[in-house]
């Protein structure tokens, strides 16, 4: 079987918006191409003494705005066209949330479970020196953020390498995704899935979106398949629970569970990690061909593991109403067409699964401007709250419980704030885009890339690059 071309296959989707659009060939070919990528060969001692040849990237895909951003994946199958691919969808994912990076992304070709910490911990940490050499890494220049394989732990690694070789007072800005006490922010985590939650949300709270699809309005009892539960799958599922989706089907890597009931799934998390497998879960009906849990009829289906997921293949059997694109590219452009025939509504990777870029956004604003959020402002908030209750009640006599005045008169944490700007971010978007595929008579995905290309074309006319 040939290998997946995956930035042609991101390209196709640009092609297909740029034909709608008046820009000049030329400023498309630059938006469209990949600015640079950085192809790292380096020997990593293993635990048992021997020698291994690691091979890492780092694409800068668009330097239209500066840092560039994007997360470091570390998988076996890591390629230059994988890296590529997913540095291109983080331009564009930018650009449709408003977050004012150009896209980037790394790769690190290594299966994790198959190394110790430490042997993790030298690899990243050489990765980062390369990067570090050549000035490919920054808080002005190109910031990494977790990706599918990665998680805080790694950001922390990435931090200290850094720190220890460039002295600077914005070093903390470097990378994202960090540990909250290595100056990560509250909510960073949780945040792409907690954004595919607010877009799920305020898809299905469309009226007339629903009921062209035959759904009623809002999420509870929507039944919703995950694909993944790792960092993304896993918060989108939790979040979905929380208001009223029951989890009908997850599908992971040794099989799948299919559970009418719904799956709690915490439990189900904490039975993948004592045991390591998805295997011998107490409840549901395991399903021991993975993929066919995609398959199976449900309202929203999430694909939150890889890309190509979704194939010419497999389309024509996909039983979900609505596909909530967690991961980066997980359907194809051939199937992406079958699907749109059939009525399926799909919300684009390049919208729903930037609440991570969207917080590591905030996280780089705490780390310049040195300070927490609401750390200024959050006791004035609740003083001068408790003032405006405690008018209230002289001027009615009436008077509020110690409970009412807790929860009314709290001040913002910073998880407060940041989940705000999150839902703000996500629910203005979503607008945007449906806006954009009414005025263009498309579909979100074809809107989302509108969006995307417009705004990038404007950032690079504006800079005078094509007078
Ligand atoms: P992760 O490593 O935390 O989890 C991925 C999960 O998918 C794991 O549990 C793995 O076992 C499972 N998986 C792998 N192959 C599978 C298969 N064929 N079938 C079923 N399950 C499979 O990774 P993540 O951070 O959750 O990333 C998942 C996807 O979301 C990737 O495409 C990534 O690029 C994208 N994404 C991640 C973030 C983020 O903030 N982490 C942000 C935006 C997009």
């Amino acid at each position: 079987m040939a290998a997946y071309q995956f930035f042609k296959q991101v390209n196709k989707n640009f092609d297909r918006a740029a034909a709608s659009l008046t820009i000049e060939k030329g400023l498309l070919g630059q938006i469209k191409a990949c600015n640079s990528t950085y192809h790292i060969t380096f020997p990593l001692r293993k635990d048992d003494g021997s020698v291994e040849v690691i091979h890492g990237w780092r694409s800068a895909h668009s330097v239209h705005k500066m840092p560039t951003k994007g997360g470091i994946r570390y998988a076996l199958e890591v390629n230059e066209d994988e890296v590529t691919a997913l540095a291109a969808l983080m331009t564009y994912k930018c650009a449709v949330v408003s977050v004012p990076f150009g896209g980037a992304k790394g790769g690190i070709r290594i299966n994790p479970s198959k190394y110790s910490a430490s042997e993790i911990e030298r690899v990243t940490r050489r990765y980062t020196f390369e990067l570090i050499k050549k000035n490919f890494l920054g808080p002005g220049v190109d910031v990494p953020a977790p990706d599918y394989g990665s998680s805080s732990r790694e950001m922390a690694w990435i931090l200290d390498t850094y720190q220890s070789m460039v002295d600077s007072l914005d070093s903390e800005g470097c990378v994202t995704g960090k540990p909250i006490e290595q100056g990560g922010i509250s909510g960073r985590t949780e945040a792409t899935g907690r954004g595919i939650y607010f877009g799920l949300k305020e898809a299905c709270d469309n009226k007339k979106d629903m009921e062209a699809i035959g759904l009623t309005v809002g999420l509870e009892g929507k039944r919703v398949i995950v694909q993944g539960l790792g960092n993304v799958g896993y918060f989108a599922a939790h979040y979905l629970r929380e208001a009223g989706a029951i989890i009908t089907g997850v599908a992971e890597v040794h099989g799948g569970i299919f559970d009418d009931k719904g799956i709690d799934v915490g439990k189900l998390r904490e039975h993948i990690r004592e045991t390591g497998s998805i295997r011998e879960y107490p409840e549901g009906r395991f399903i021991e061909e993975s993929a066919s849990v995609l398959e199976m009829e449900c309202d929203i289906l999430i694909p939150a593991a890889l890309e190509n997921q979704i194939t010419a293949e497999n389309a024509g059997r996909i039983n979900a109403k609505i596909i909530g694109e967690g991961a980066n590219g997980p359907t194809s452009s051939e199937a992406d067409s079958i699907l749109r025939e059939r009525g399926v509504l799909v919300i684009p990777d390049i919208y729903l699964n930037a609440g991570g870029v969207t917080v590591s956004y905030f996280e780089w604003i705490k780390n310049l401007s040195h300070i927490r959020f609401g750390r200024m402002d959050r006791r004035y908030e609740e003083n001068a709250m408790t003032r405006l209750l405690e008018a209230i009640e002289a001027l009615t006599g009436e008077h509020f419980s110690e409970h009412d005045i807790k929860r009314i008169g709290k001040g913002p944490s910073e998880w407060d704030i940041v989940d705000s700007g999150l839902e703000d971010t996500m629910v203005t978007a979503y607008q945007m885009l449906r806006e954009t595929a009414r005025k263009y008579d498309t579909d979100l995905r074809n809107a989302a890339y509108i969006s995307a290309i417009k705004k990038v074309a404007i950032s690079y006319e504006q800079m005078g690059i094509f007078p």
